[in-house]
């Protein structure tokens, strides 16, 4: 086989247009850089909000998107060979490491972060350059069922609820509720039910919730029939016969719809904690005061820190959090469609892109 000299990938030129497939040499690693051939890519809601939803990326365009990235390092800087041929997961936030918030533990607000396909070309490719900070290992051999490229979802879908859970301190004595269980919520009800709390999903898709009540969910609520009242009874008798311990539930809303929203800080109790995990730019009307009254705690969380992707990479190898009956897989070639079918939510599951890795003639018959 003749070596590929070239990579591919699929570029947003402009707002609310299909995204273009492009061109461009394999890069080079300078120093502190990795160059990364793409196993899987997973496709975000964030990455829908840059086509659609007029969200701005960091870096001008166009821009090759997608920050959900697993692969294999193929080319390295100077200082970086230790990581030539390792399989690794790419944080979808990977912060400088010097700044004063990366070094008192706020790495995920960095202002020097670098998050794929928003501060430069993304994983929607063959090949991605990534800082060499922060990288996952993945090991070689993996647990049946599990392969690289399902890892992709591993560097947003699950890392980011895992940070959110992990703040809350979620423990065997609490009750969480995860309100919207499709592409993160899904592993979002898994890794609490791993950390032992009794849990409630509440979602708009009945199949959704029939998948999570077979994966942790002990009390699953479908809000397209039931209105707030009615989900507030029914979370309080869920609470008194799972019998825990824990003062207030902890709300993580993981939908990232108005609607979702307002269910979760309607849900709020007695010393509750709210965790924002889900992402709209729309706005919702809130009374505020709730918080003071209820003597509650509402926190957000941009991404994860690198250095708590092992531990929720562990939670995915150990199967306690399973990926496959949550994931779908599509060509790359199909990115501008599959990015539409995730906007119109006609897709319920995370997808992940696979790229083509093969003669450079077959990609060029592939992409054109
Ligand atoms: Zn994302
Ligand atoms: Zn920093």
């Amino acid at each position: 086989m003749t070596p590929v000299s070239h990579a591919y990938g699929f570029q947003l030129i402009a707002p609310n247009i299909p995204l273009q497939v492009c061109e461009f040499p394999i890069p080079e690693a300078g120093a502190d850089q990795l160059v990364v051939e793409v196993a899987g890519c997973g496709v975000c809601h964030t990455d829908v909000g840059f086509v659609f939803d007029g969200v701005p990326t960091r870096h001008l365009l166009p821009l090759i998107l997608g920050h959900e990235i697993s692969g294999r390092v193929v080319d390295t800087g100077p200082d970086t060979g230790l990581w030539l041929g390792r399989s690794v997961i790419v944080p979808a936030v990977i912060p400088c490491g010097r700044c004063p918030a990366c070094q008192t533990g706020r790495s995920t607000i960095c202002r020097q972060q670098f998050m794929p396909g928003n501060d430069g070309d993304g994983g929607f490719a063959s090949h991605v350059l990534v800082p060499s900070r922060g990288l996952c290992p993945v090991p070689e051999s993996l647990p049946q069922g599990l392969t690289l490229e399902m890892l992709s979802v591993v560097a947003d879908a699950v890392t980011t609820p895992f940070e959110a859970i992990r703040r809350s301190c979620l423990g065997p004595e609490d009750v969480a509720v995860i309100i919207g269980v499709g592409g993160v919520g899904g592993f979002g009800v898994q890794i609490a039910a791993a950390l032992g709390a009794a849990v409630v999903a509440i979602d708009v898709d009945r199949e959704r919730l029939a998948l999570v009540s077979q994966h942790g969910a002990g009390l699953v609520l479908d809000s397209s029939s039931m209105d707030l009242k009615s989900m507030k009874s029914a979370v309080r008798a869920f609470v008194k016969e799972s019998d825990r311990r824990g003062i207030g539930l902890k709300i993580f809303e993981m939908s990232g719809t108005p609607a979702g929203q307002t269910t979760a800080f309607g849900l709020l109790d007695h010393g509750a904690y709210l965790a924002v995990v889900g992402f709209t730019p729309k706005t919702v009307e809130l009374r505020l005061s709730n918080l003071m009254a209820f003597d509650a705690t509402a926190r957000g969380n941009w991404g994860c820190p690198p250095d708590q992707y092992p531990a929720a990479l562990q939670l995915v190898l150990e199967g306690k959090v399973s990926l496959a009956p949550f994931v779908e897989f599509h060509a790359l070639e199909e990115a501008p469609a599959v990015l539409e079918a995730v906007a119109n939510h006609s897709i319920r599951r995370r997808v992940i892109l696979q790229p083509k890795h093969g003669k450079r003639s077959e990609l060029l018959e592939a992409v054109n």
